[in-house]
């Protein structure tokens, strides 16, 4: 989405029972993992794969952003729900000036610090400087955290993340504003979340009423009683997500619609929303040779003889059919 010129500021500050406290003990808890264990992982090919989309996605912007501001412009980066610090190495490679990272979860931002060392340590190049926020960003205004309240920033990424904040209204209306705040006119924000509509889809109900549960052996979703579904709510549509080794906490359902007319609120105008599966397919061809390189494919015969688990979030006949 692009910030729009003109903005409107939602002060919400209502203190209510929330999941963030377990959201956060579920990822300070997640042990690091060695590349060799990782790639022993049953979700190895799909982190690959997630990896990837991540890096089209922020490569194609920082580009968009130079493209529109002039290609020497120094960028300043908000990597909201930034984790242990996954895109790093991309903020990296797209030269960014500064990188201000937040996450609910404090260990997950040690971790994140140690990795930024060790990357400006390795790094012969002039590394971008960042700033690191532990703090639940659907309940502060991190802004008063950063170190100059003041920064613009010209991008603001939220990568699997922003579904967390769908568990209220005045938690959606915080993350956002979070986002809006510092954004400069013409800057952008990008995100990775959850399907609600394929969500519902999946669970079947038309066919099976009762039905609260989806997935495999790898993955879940489920649907506590407590969760209305016909229909379900705007807010706190909570679900539990297991996703073997990487997940298994609550998540809430973003209803999109309900999104972009928040978002809108806040000054933000939709640019583009595409489903993983059109993604890959629309990207293949600028990024081709990074996707071998990143293994995310190897799951489908005859790249590897592995059922992957995101065989039907992404057309791998067409994806083979395309690289033969
Ligand atoms: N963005 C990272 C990536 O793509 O590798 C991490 C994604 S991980 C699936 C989701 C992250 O969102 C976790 O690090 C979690 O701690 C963070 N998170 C969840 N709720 C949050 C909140 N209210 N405020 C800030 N971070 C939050």
């Amino acid at each position: 989405a692009v910030k729009d010129t003109k903005t409107e500021n939602t002060d919400s500050n209502e203190k209510e029972h929330c999941v963030g406290s377990v959201v956060a003990n579920h990822y300070n808890q997640l042990l690091e993992r060695g590349v060799a264990e990782r790639k022993e992982s049953r979700i190895f090919h799909m982190r690959n794969l997630n990896n990837w989309i991540k890096s089209r996605i922020i490569g194609n912007i920082l580009d968009r952003i130079r493209r529109e501001n002039g290609s020497h412009c120094r960028l300043n980066v908000l990597d909201l729900g930034c984790g242990k610090g996954g895109d790093l190495l991309k903020w990296e490679r797209g030269n960014v000036h500064h990188v201000v990272c937040a996450d609910i979860a404090e260990t997950s931002i040690e971790q994140c610090k140690d990795r930024y060392a060790t990357l400006k340590h390795r790094s012969r190049s002039n590394v971008f400087s960042a700033e690191f926020i532990a703090a639940d960003c659907s309940k502060e205004n991190i802004m008063e955290r950063m170190a100059n309240r003041e920064l613009k920033l010209d991008l603001v990424s939220c990568q699997f993340a922003f579904h967390y904040s769908f568990e209220s209204l005045p938690q959606a209306e915080q993350m956002l504003a979070n986002v809006s705040s510092n954004l400069q006119p013409g800057g952008y924000f990008i995100g990775t979340t959850t399907d609600a509509e394929d969500i519902m889809r999946r669970l079947g109900r038309k066919e099976y009423p009762e039905n609260r549960k989806f997935g495999n052996s790898i993955f879940s979703v489920e649907f506590p009683i407590d969760t209305p579904l016909d229909p379900p709510p705007l807010f706190g549509a909570k679900y539990n997500f297991h996703l073997e080794e990487v997940v298994d906490c609550p998540e809430f359902l973003v209803h999109f619609p309900t999104f972009q007319k928040l978002a809108s609120k806040y000054g933000l105008t939709l640019v583009q929303k595409t489903r993983f599966e059109e993604f890959v397919i629309q990207e293949l061809d600028q990024g081709k040779d990074l996707l071998m390189r990143m293994k995310a494919l190897e799951a489908y015969p005859p790249y590897g003889n592995q059922r992957p688990v995101s065989q039907d979030v992404v057309d791998y006949e067409h994806v083979q059919e395309y690289l033969d």
